[in-house]
């Protein structure tokens, strides 16, 4: 398989050379040359298939010839062997029309574990057969942090240097990074905010000479790797359910539409999907942008749900080349005048294009609480805010009575304990798998909050390419 930019002029790549790049040389994101298909036929003989069969099912034609089938097996089994229950994303009623796909059973308690488990060990497959090392760095506010160094902690040729705003992660989040003490683990507290370590990244990235020759790379969902693997679960649900014949709705709380991205490529790739509900908390960018075509940034309102606290959603560029007519050139243009103005209109023939598939809805805090209790007194269910967010959508939606809805529940509900109990009086316990988090070392070092501290600390640290 083919990948192809965004913006139509960074060079051709395979699965391999996309997923060590991460994002394309011309600043677009790449997407399969084409979308593979699977026939009725095809999913029809997903059924009974276990996650890890189903997984190398779904992400062959996507990792084409860079990896044999027995690899990609392998991998998939060591990467779903860490999670904690035996269908990896089980399903979980809630009452006639609407189930929870259960996407945290991973080792850090999110959803981003279900891609950055498999992209670790992708990773360190790819830099197996070559000279160079990779570097990562990265910002987090919370759960990406824990779920990356999870994912690459003690991994041959990788460094991982993660920054977080220090003070304003929660505690369980901090210890889940700062207790992994593998020499190849480096967690930065910033003394100041999330934006400021994004900053702080960004400009790292921007230094090409540093980015070269320290081989940087990056763990967020502009890589492509991850949506792939997240594709999987909606084929997985989807066929539980009755898939082929039976359609499936799916709602998804939305942050940077990797998440919900991955189930518009099962939709184009011939899942029977019903609709897909873009989820959002009051930073409702692409709600306003898919119901209106108003995609401008404002700044952002902090919220009970911070993975979800986002203006500009990366992967969004990514369905907006599928509406432009896959015209690189096209998106190019349009992509550049939004970076300089942060607002653009989207025209309205693309529009029209999303609009089968896709619906949306906005859920303030008090949605997001009444959706919690719904679920604790009519189901027994404790839920995330995240999940909240996304169920609450669903409860609001127009889906017809016979098409089952699945929102995707994107963390366990002890990860946000303080809210799930404001919510509903009941307060998650933490797994026992985590259980000894409390007491286990700390690793960390504090920086200031500039540029040239973490330039200097990560250089103390990577391996440079070539050395
Ligand atoms: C990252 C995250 C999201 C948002 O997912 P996107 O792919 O960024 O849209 C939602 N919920 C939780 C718990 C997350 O960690």
């Amino acid at each position: 398989m083919d990948y192809v930019s965004t913006r139509g002029s960074a060079p051709t790549l395979d699965f391999e050379g996309v997923t060590l790049a991460g994002l394309a040389s011309d600043g677009g994101l790449y997407v399969p040359q084409h979308w593979p298909h699977f026939s009725h036929a095809d999913i029809a003989a997903m059924r009974g298939l276990s996650y890890i069969e189903t997984a190398v099912r779904v992400m062959a034609p996507f990792v084409g010839s860079s990896l044999t089938e027995d690899e990609l097996r392998s991998l998939c089994a060591q990467a779903y062997g860490r999670f904690s229950h035996a269908a990896v994303t089980p399903l979980a009623q809630l009452d006639e029309t609407n189930w929870l796909l259960e996407l945290f059973h991973g080792p850090t308690l999110a959803f981003k574990d279900v891609a950055l488990q498999l992209l670790g060990l992708l990773f360190e497959k790819f830099l197996s057969t070559r000279e160079t090392e990779l570097t990562i760095v990265g910002a987090t506010s919370g759960d990406t942090g824990s779920a990356a160094i999870d994912a690459v902690a003690g991994r041959e040729k990788i460094n991982i240097f993660m920054l977080h705003p220090e003070g304003r992660v929660s505690e369980v989040q901090r210890r889940q990074m700062t207790t992994v003490l593998a020499p190849n683990v480096h967690n930065i507290a910033i003394k100041g905010s999330f934006d400021d370590a994004q900053t702080i990244v960004k400009s790292l990235f921007n230094d090409r000479e540093f980015s070269t020759r320290f081989n940087l790379s990056a763990v967020n969902s502009i890589n492509w790797a991850r949506l792939m693997a997240q594709v999987v679960y909606y084929f997985y649900a989807a066929v539980r359910l009755g898939a082929p014949q039976q359609s499936i709705a799916f709602s998804v709380p939305t942050g940077n539409f990797g998440d919900v991205f991955a189930g518009y490529v099962a939709a184009r790739c011939g899942l029977p999907v019903e609709r897909l509900i873009v989820a959002t908390n009051v930073n409702d960018i692409l709600h306003r942008a898919l119901t209106s075509g108003d995609y401008s940034a404002g700044s952002v309102t902090p919220t009970a749900t911070p993975s979800m606290d986002i203006q500009v959603s990366s992967n969004f560029e990514r369905l907006l080349f599928d509406l432009a007519g896959r015209d690189g050139s096209a998106l190019a243009k349009m992509m550049t005048g939004f970076e300089a103005s942060k607002a653009m209109s989207i025209p309205a023939d693309m529009l029209a294009g999303a609009r089968p598939l896709f619906s949306s809805a906005r859920i303030d805090a008090n949605g997001m609480a009444l959706a919690m209790r719904r679920a604790s007194e009519k189901s027994g269910e404790l839920i995330d805010p995240h999940t909240a967010i996304g169920l609450a959508a669903a409860y609001a939606s127009d889906i017809p009575a016979e098409v089952p809805i699945v929102t995707l529940a994107t963390a366990h509900p002890s990860k946000f304990r303080d809210a799930v109990e404001r919510a509903t009086g009941s307060r998650p316990s933490l797994p026992a798998r985590i259980g000894s988090l409390f007491e286990r070392e700390e690793r960390c070092d504090t920086l200031p909050a500039t540029t040239e501290a973490v330039r200097a600390y990560v250089s103390d640290r990577a391996i440079p390419t070539g050395a």
